[in-house]
C-alpha cells in the first residue's frame, strides 16, 4: 500500500473515519516516504497475492468491509522487461484476492484497479466502460485480465466488485520513471542551474493528466453505491507530451526547445499508445465525481514541489 494511490488513499480513509489496514511484501521503512503522514495510524500486515494462505490470513485478522486491489507492477515500459511477474501479480493475484475474500467473507466488497492501458490500440474514441478492450502491453493484457475475472466473480457469485479504469494520475508520490515527474524535475533543475537538457521520447503523445488525490476519491466513491459497476475516471482534458513540457517550463519562466533533446531511448515504438481519451460521464453523473485540479494546476503542483524539494537539497548541501 505505500504507492502514491494506495498512501492517498489510507489518507483519505482515515479522514472518513475507517480503520485501514495495508497488506505489505517488505520492512515498513521501504514505505516511509509516501506513508510518513500516517504510518502510525495504519495497520500492516505481511500478506503477498502470490501466496494464497497468507490472503486469507490478512482477511481472516482484519476483517475488513472493503478492499481496494492496486497492488501490481505500473511503470508500462518495464512490463516488458518483466512480462512474466507483471502477469503473476497484475492478472493472476486479483484471481487469488478474489478467491481469498470469496473464503472470508463475500460481503466484502472489492475494488480492482483496472486502467487505461486496457484499451491499448482502441477500438473507439472517446471509450467508454462499454469500450471492448484492445490491449497492447503485457501490463495492459495483464490489467484485462483483472478486469474481466472481477467481472466474472461479479457476475457468477454476486460479488460487489467494482473496477476502476483510472487514466494517468500523478503526483509527487509518483516514482521519476513517469513523465510528468521527469519533466517537472527537470524544469525545476534547469531553472536552478542544476541540469541543462531533458531528454525525451514521443512529444505528440497524448494523455489525460489528472491529480492522484482526485483519482483515490473515485476509488472510494465506487465503493459508496447500491450497485457495483465500472467507471471511467479520466479528466477529460487530452493535453500532448509536448504541452506538458511547455506549461512546466513556462512555470519557472524558461522556453522548453533550446532544453529538450529526444532520445530514442524513451520511444515505444509500435507500443506507444496515441488515442487513449477517456469519457468520465458516468463517474460524474453517478458518483457525482469531477476533478478539483486542472492540467495547469497539476503541473504547477508538480513543478513546485520539485523546485522546494531541489532548493533545500542546495540549501543543505552549501550548509
Ligand atoms: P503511461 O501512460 O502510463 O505509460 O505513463 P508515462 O508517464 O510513462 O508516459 C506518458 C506518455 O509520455 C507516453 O506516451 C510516453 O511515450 C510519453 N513520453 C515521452 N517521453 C517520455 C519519457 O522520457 N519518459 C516517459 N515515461 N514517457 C515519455
Amino acid at each position: 500500500m505505500g504507492g502514491q494511490d494506495g498512501s492517498f488513499l489510507a489518507e483519505l480513509l482515515l479522514s472518513q473515519g475507517y480503520e485501514v489496514a495495508g497488506i505489505v511484501r517488505r520492512q515498513p521503512s521501504v514505505y516511509a516516504s509516501n506513508l510518513g503522514a500516517v504510518l502510525e495510524r495504519i495497520e500492516l500486515v505481511d500478506a503477498d497475492l502470490l501466496d494464497r494462505p497468507s490472503l486469507n490470513r490478512a482477511l481472516e485478522e482484519t476483517r475488513p468491509h472493503e478492499v481496494f486491489n492496486l497492488a501490481a507492477p505500473s511503470f508500462v515500459p518495464r512490463s516488458w522487461d518483466e512480462p512474466v511477474l507483471t502477469a503473476e501479480f497484475a492478472a493472476v493475484g486479483v484471481t487469488s484476492l478474489l478467491e481469498a475474500i470469496r473464503a472470508v467473507d463475500p460481503d466484502i466488497r472489492f475494488y480492482q484497479a483496472s486502467s487505461s492501458e486496457i484499451f491499448g490500440r482502441p477500438l473507439e474514441t472517446p471509450q467508454t466502460e462499454e469500450t471492448p478492450l484492445s490491449p497492447v502491453t503485457p501490463y495492459g493484457v495483464a490489467k484485462a485480465y483483472g478486469h474481466f475475472i472481477a467481472h466474472s466473480y461479479r457476475d457468477r457469485y454476486g460479488l460487489f466488485a467494482c473496477c476502476g479504469i483510472l487514466y494517468n494520475h500523478e503526483s509527487i508520490r509518483r516514482p521519476l520513471d513517469f513523465l510528468p515527474r521527469k519533466v517537472a524535475r527537470a524544469a525545476a533543475a534547469i531553472s536552478l542551474g542544476l541540469e541543462s537538457t531533458l531528454r525525451l521520447g514521443d512529444r505528440d503523445a497524448r494523455r489525460h493528466w489528472g491529480y492522484a488525490p482526485d483519482y483515490v476519491r473515485a476509488m472510494w466513491l465506487m465503493l459508496q453505491q447500491d450497485e457495483p459497476q465500472d467507471y471511467i475516471v479520466a479528466s477529460g482534458e487530452s493535453r500532448s507530451v509536448r504541452d506538458l513540457v511547455a506549461c512546466a517550463f513556462a512555470r519557472v519562466g524558461l522556453e522548453f526547445e533550446p532544453h529538450v533533446v529526444s532520445d530514442p531511448a524513451f520511444r515505444r515504438g509500435v507500443a506507444e499508445l496515441h488515442d487513449l481519451v477517456g469519457d468520465p460521464n458516468r463517474a460524474r453523473e453517478v458518483l457525482g465525481w469531477t476533478p478539483s485540479v486542472t492540467f495547469e494546476e497539476l503541473v504547477g503542483i508538480l513543478v513546485d514541489a520539485e523546485l522546494q524539494s531541489l532548493s533545500h537539497g542546495q540549501a543543505a548541501s552549501s550548509a
